[in-house]
């Protein structure tokens, strides 16, 4: 790995994603009256019963090879979720989703965006790491696809963000690339009797910082500013 490149990358990230003003408070993230607390508190044991689901599964051949299972974390309530691929070595030894160098571009994203990672769900496709990080295959996400389909509908968030080709191509059930299916809203069909979700694919931030180039950050800032208009979040300029 070149060190200097992981440097300059790092300090030009965090100058681009740091950038931006928001005028006025991100409101309308947290419920707070009584009832809403205990509808959030029932989504919270709810997607705890998942996450011991998924701790004790051994449906594919993940299971074995797995340190932790990395069920996703977050508001319970979120009006936003973020989806990636799969957990990566950081991702495996902690159990949390996106704590490695991917996880922190994230971060600097969902600040840029004025909220806090405390106020978005960020979940996966797989809830196991492939060894040598290599791509999900197709029956793993047939067994795991059900664990993620469970955590949207209890979270019914309003926008779902897909990070990459893998995800983007899942919830979408299309073969489309990642380059024509991001920038604009899709729907997630959540089932029957539910209404769709909005829908927004960008690159995955691993992406990003393989392919790091200004037109990439670009375009995938002003996917999230579509992503924050659409919430009627105030838009930072
Ligand atoms: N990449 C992903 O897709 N998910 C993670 O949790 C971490 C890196």
């Amino acid at each position: 790995m070149d060190i200097n490149k992981v440097v300059r990358q790092h300090l030009e990230m965090e100058q681009f994603f740091s950038g931006f003003t928001l005028k006025g408070a991100a409101e309308g993230l947290e419920s707070h009256n009584q009832e809403d607390q205990m509808a959030v508190a029932e989504k919270a044991a709810e997607l705890e019963r998942i996450a011991e689901e998924v701790r004790q599964c051994r449906q594919c051949v993940l299971g074995s090879s797995r340190t932790h299972t990395v069920s996703g974390e977050g508001n319970p309530d979120a009006r936003i979720m973020f989806v990636g691929e799969a957990p990566g070595a950081d991702e495996d030894a902690q159990g949390r989703p996106f704590v490695g160098r991917a996880g922190q571009l994230l971060d600097k994203i969902i600040n840029a965006c004025g909220l806090k990672r405390e106020d978005v769900f960020i979940g996966n496709i797989l809830k196991c790491r492939p060894p040598d990080n290599r791509d999900p295959r197709a029956e793993e996400i047939v067994s795991c696809l059900p664990y993620l389909q469970k955590q949207i509908e209890i979270i019914e968030p309003e926008v779902i963000v897909a990070l990459g080709a893998h995800a983007a191509k899942t919830l979408l059930n299309t073969t489309k690339p990642i380059g024509q299916l991001r920038g604009h809203f899709h729907e997630y069909i959540a089932g029957i009797g539910r209404p769709p979700i909005k829908l927004m694919a960008t690159y995955h931030t691993a992406y990003l910082l393989r392919s790091y180039t200004p037109e990439n950050r670009r375009r995938v800032w002003e996917d999230m500013k579509k992503v924050l208009a659409e919430l009627g979040l105030p838009v930072p300029e």
